[in-house]
Order: C-alpha cells, then sequence, then structure tokens
C-alpha cells in the first residue's frame, strides 16, 4: 500500500508536496488487504473471521480484475464538483445502478465457494433469497455508511460489492481533479473514514492519510485534527499497547468521537481496514471510556 502513497516529488519552493489524494487501484488495494488479513489470521483469536475476510478481500480482487469496465465519471461532472467543492461521485443514486446489481451477483456466486463461520453462511444464503426491494435497501443503507446493528451480516456481502464498485469507480478519477470538500469527509465519494494511516515517504515525515471506507481513496488530513468535527483543540490519544503501539486511537473531547490512526511509517504492512478489524481490543478499551467509534468499517457492524 505505501508504495502507492508516495508523494507528488515535485517541488514547492524546494519543499517536497504532498499529493492531495490517491484514488485506489482496486486489483492491488484488495491483494494488499486480503494478505494482510491471511497475515492477522495466523495470531488473533479472532482468526476464522479474519481468515475469511482474507478469502472475502481476494475474491473481490478476482472480480476487480474480470467484471466489464466501469463507466470512468465524465469530464463534466468532475470540473462542476471541483468547482463547487463537491465530491465527484454522487453516492446515492448508485443503489439502484444495474452494475452495482450485476456485481453483487457475482460476488455472491464466487462467496459460494469459499470457506466461512456459519453466521456468514446463512446471511449469504438469505442474501441469495432476497428480492429486488431488500436489494435495494440495503445499498441505500451502505451508500449512507448506515450499518444497522441487527443484520449486519447480511449488509457484510452487499457492502463488500459496494465497495467493489466504489473503488473501480474511484480508480477512473484524475487524482489532481480531485479538491478538498471537508474534514474527514471523502473528496472522490463524500464517504467516511475507516481510519486513517501516518507516513513518512519521498523525505516527507508524518503526513497523514485518511481513508475511505466506501471507496477506498485516500486523502491527506492535518496530522492532529478530529477526523469527526475538525476540532484540533481538545484531542488525545489512547492505545492498548503502552510502548510503540502501531494502532492509537485518535481522541476528540469536544464532540466525544473517536477515529483509529495506523502507524504506516513503523510499520508499511498495516491495511486500513484489515489492521482496524485486527486491533479489536482498542474497541473494547474505548468502549468502556464512552467516548463514540467514529471509524466506518462494515466488517466491525456487528461488534
Ligand atoms: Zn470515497
Ligand atoms: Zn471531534
Amino acid at each position: 500500500m505505501s508504495a502507492t502513497l508516495q508523494p507528488d516529488p515535485s517541488l514547492i519552493g524546494g519543499v517536497p508536496r504532498a499529493r492531495f489524494a490517491f484514488p485506489p487501484e482496486p486489483v492491488k488495494l484488495f491483494q494488499t488487504r486480503a494478505r494482510r488479513f491471511a497475515f492477522l489470521a495466523e495470531t488473533s483469536r479472532l482468526a476464522p473471521y479474519l481468515a475469511f475476510l482474507g478469502r472475502l478481500s481476494m475474491l473481490q480482487a478476482r472480480l476487480c480484475a474480470t467484471l466489464p469496465p466501469v463507466e470512468p465519471v465524465a469530464a463534466d461532472t468532475l470540473r462542476l464538483a471541483a468547482a463547487g467543492g463537491m465530491p465527484p461521485i454522487d453516492r446515492a443514486p448508485l443503489a439502484a445502478d444495474p452494475l452495482l446489481a450485476a456485481t453483487l451477483t457475482a460476488l455472491c456466486d464466487g462467496a459460494g465457494e469459499i470457506d466461512m463461520p456459519e453466521p456468514a453462511r446463512l446471511a449469504l444464503e438469505a442474501l441469495g433469497a432476497a428480492g429486488e426491494d431488500d436489494r435495494l435497501w440495503l445499498f441505500d443503507n451502505l451508500l449512507a455508511d448506515v450499518i444497522p446493528e441487527d443484520s449486519a451480516a447480511v449488509h457484510l456481502f452487499a457492502g463488500a460489492a459496494v465497495q467493489v464498485h466504489l473503488a473501480r469507480l474511484a480508480a477512473t478519477l484524475d487524482p489532481d481533479a480531485l479538491v478538498p470538500v471537508r474534514t474527514g469527509v471523502c473528496p472522490a465519494c463524500g464517504g467516511r473514514p475507516v481510519t486513517s494511516s501516518v507516513t513518512g515517504t519521498m523525505g516527507i515525515e508524518n503526513l497523514r492519510y485518511a481513508t475511505c471506507s466506501c471507496c477506498a481513496t485516500r486523502w491527506n488530513e492535518v496530522r492532529i485534527k478530529c477526523l469527526c468535527c475538525g476540532s484540533t483543540k481538545a484531542i488525545s490519544y489512547r492505545s492498548v499497547e503502552t510502548v510503540d503501539a502501531t494502532v492509537k486511537a485518535e481522541v476528540c473531547s469536544d464532540c466525544n468521537h473517536w477515529v483509529k490512526i495506523l502507524r504506516e511509517e513503523k510499520n508499511p504492512t498495516l491495511d486500513p481496514v484489515a489492521d482496524d478489524v485486527g486491533s479489536l481490543g482498542l474497541d473494547a478499551l474505548m468502549k468502556e471510556t464512552g467516548v463514540v467509534r467514529g471509524g466506518v468499517n462494515l466488517y466491525l457492524a456487528g461488534y
């Protein structure tokens, strides 16, 4: 992942300039995530779930490589969005997009062949039997970053299809045409971040990129700032480990939310989604504090 995050080497006044946004490379994105899930599964008590998510991520990579190409976002749309400070991908209408429905069908077919925990198997069967209205309801929820806790398992597969479709759409965007929308808002699709990562490449230290939970675009954010409300005043950090923690909670006392921050410069194999699931101990710690989780992660909706 870090290789895709090299800052733009162009110089402004002799100082390297960080590129604002990196749309995903979908096949590589899901392959890297799959490998990381498989690695995390080796040492975790969540092993069966992590191993399943690894297989699901590999299926997502395969779909990205084999599905018919998506229609790139029109140049006019990109221009208008940039001029208005808006994300060029409008997510709400995508719920009714036949290409998204076809992606879900292909994902369900492929998922039928992978090993999974029993609750996931039951959810997959329920999804297979669901009518068009039910699927539309799932897509509407997912595209609005809403996952009802009592039906997290059914949303999981539909959400994996949404990730595939949105990553492929975002990959068609010219990164130079993306502009900041608001703190904590994806400049490609308007989604919320799953986590953010601190990187250190090409001579620029302490750069932070948030990763969109929906389309996987990464975008630059100020190093110490709440991704939920934009406040810089009351930020503190918590972690399970007392020394050398690579995953921390960035806590904001202004809005009472927290989002994980990954020290990718210490460990370049950290994945914004997989390591969020792999660091569930931090969620348990934070639950006791009463601060509300701000990061959106489909794979943690049931936890
Ligand atoms: Zn996005
Ligand atoms: Zn805040």
